[in-house]
């Protein structure tokens, strides 16, 4: 008997880009913001109702890809976005949501930021902690300040 084969139907170049192709209007969303270098729409999936996805309008797969100038340029429209979804669907909080890599989670290799209304008791739980061990933290933090440079 032949497995079952999984797709992923989430394309990482321009071409066959889902995102891409909302934004050049070949797949319809539910669109709520654009500028000349940004774009928000509906999740198609929410995790609440108001879950927006915002991007920028040219392709980089993720935050290591993505220019510093292009990142904060979207800082503006997010804060905006933020507030305008906070008051619309009366949520209690936000939550500031982005994916980088498969191990992370990141299905759709476009560069996007979820913006997620939270309520009070809606059931979604923060991700969980665990405590450094004895000099681990210290040992951490000098790699990755050796990293910055
Ligand atoms: P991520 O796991 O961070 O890559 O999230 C990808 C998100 O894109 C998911 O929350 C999906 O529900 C959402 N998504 C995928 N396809 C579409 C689409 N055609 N329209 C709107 N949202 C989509
Ligand atoms: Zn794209």
């Amino acid at each position: 008997m032949l497995g079952k084969k999984w797709v992923n139907c989430y394309s990482r170049n321009m071409e066959n880009c889902i995102f891409c192709k909302i934004i050049a209007g070949e797949i319809p969303c539910t669109k709520v913001y654009e500028d000349d270098v940004s774009f928000a729409f509906l999740d198609i999936n929410p995790i609440n109702l108001g879950h927006t996805l915002l991007i920028p309008k040219d392709h980089h797969e993720n935050l290591h890809e993505i220019p510093e100038n292009l990142l904060s340029r979207l800082m503006p429209p997010l804060k905006k976005l933020a507030n305008a979804i906070k008051e619309s669907v009366r949520a209690d909080g936000i939550n500031i949501g982005q994916n980088n890599g498969s191990a992370a989670g990141q299905v759709v290799y476009h560069y996007h930021v979820h913006i997620i209304p939270r309520f009070s008791g809606d059931g979604l739980k923060h991700w969980p902690g665990k405590p450094y061990l004895l000099d681990e933290a210290a040992e951490i933090a000098e790699k990755i300040k050796s990293h910055l440079s």
